[in-house]
């Protein structure tokens, strides 16, 4: 089966739209026709050669949402028809960690772009083309069966997409990595969709203050209708101290969700006593982050990582859809824009300026293939 699907053939370099050869799914594989595919930060890193192990030629794109089309031998947990979402962290299902419910963490990963096997299910003209994990901006993809997660066909398929990384980190470091209690002071550096999301996170967990930090007070008004009590500019020089009065004492968490220079320091120098700081954002290859150690040690403050929302996809993804379905976690206005399939570089760089809070790409699924 051959389908247009842009495709990255060199950092810094506009996509193209190939006419791919799609294989059939193989054993423990499914194919999924992708209703929609958002627009994430680490595609972006990709594309501005930050990550220097990426194979090329790939096609990007890291969270989705769309229809089973074909399930390959000894498949079991979706079928043709399903709505999933996708995942970008499969695992391999029987190391450690996997076993452990948090398959990002996965230990036996296949090498990046390609499927477990150590194959790609993309080619054009006779040459394997990569996947950059679930390779989400292609209007048809080959995943693994672990990466699908089958939801309630009453979830609108293109908000769903955002629950493939976006929401799920966000509410994930909330929920899961952090475990926000009623009353903790909670600040969110950088609100994009994990920021939005760590914001609606907090603010169900009954966290007061929600302190919404980014360098954009356009969005503020937005900010403060999505869950944040108060919004301070970042690049206010003061804007630690604010952070702090606000919260009276400094706050509980801080969570870092953009890898902008001076989030890292503003988010320590926020924190209250005990307060920990948690780092969602990826860092491009070769950054170094300082702190004080004196500050660390005498606050018994805490650095921690949240990967994925610490998440268990098939657990955390059937919760999400429910949040939306109960009104409870406003996916729709983490969506600033909706760009086709041949506007893949334009949706890359709203998102590089700051002018996208999250994009979406749509496909058209009537025509595609
Ligand atoms: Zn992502
Ligand atoms: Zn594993």
């Amino acid at each position: 089966m051959t389908v247009p699907t842009p495709v990255l053939t060199g950092a810094r370099t506009p996509h193209r739209l190939l006419d791919l050869e799609v294989d059939e799914p193989r054993d423990g594989e499914v194919r999924v026709r992708m209703a929609a595919s958002g627009v994430c930060h680490s595609c972006l890193y990709a594309m501005d050669g930050e990550h220097a192990a990426i194979p090329m030629p790939i096609v990007l794109g890291d969270e989705g949402a769309g229809v089973v089309e074909a399930v390959g031998p000894g498949v079991a947990t979706v079928a043709p028809g399903d709505h999933v979402v996708v995942s970008w962290a499969p695992g391999c299902g029987r190391c450690r960690t996997c076993r452990q419910g948090l398959p990002a963490l996965c230990t036996q990963q296949p090498p990046l772009g390609r499927m477990a096997d150590g194959t790609t299910r993309f080619h054009h003209g006779g040459e394997d083309v990569f996947h950059y994990g679930p390779a989400t901006n292609a209007p048809l993809t080959v995943v693994a069966e672990r990466a699908v997660v089958s939801v309630d066909p009453a979830m609108p398929l293109d908000l769903a997409a955002l629950i493939g990384c976006a929401a799920t980190t966000g509410v994930g470091a909330v929920r899961n990595t952090a475990r926000v209690r009623p009353g903790e002071a909670v600040a969110v550096l950088g609100c994009g969709g994990v920021g939005i999301s760590a914001l609606h996170a907090a603010a169900l967990a009954g966290a007061y203050p929600v302190i919404a930090v980014d360098v954009r007070p356009d969005k503020f008004a937005a900010l403060i209708r999505m869950g944040a009590t108060h919004c301070v500019d970042a690049t206010a020089p003061d804007a630690a101290d604010q952070i702090r009065e606000i919260a009276g004492r400094g706050v509980d968490y801080a969570f870092v969700t953009t890898s902008a220079a001076s989030a890292f320091p503003l988010a320590m120098g926020a924190l209250a006593v005990r307060g920990t700081c948690v780092l969602i954002a990826g860092y491009p290859d070769g950054v170094a982050l300082g702190f004080d150690p004196g500050h660390l040690l005498n606050g018994e403050r805490r650095i921690v990582a949240s990967k994925y929302g610490s998440s268990n996809p098939p657990v955390d993804f059937p919760d999400l859809v429910d949040m939306y379905l109960a009104g409870r976690l406003d996916l729709a206005a983490m969506v600033s824009h909706r760009w086709r399939v041949d506007q893949m570089d334009e949706a890359y760089d709203a998102l590089r300026s700051g002018a996208a809070t999250r994009g979406l790409i749509v496909f058209d699924t009537e025509s595609a293939g």
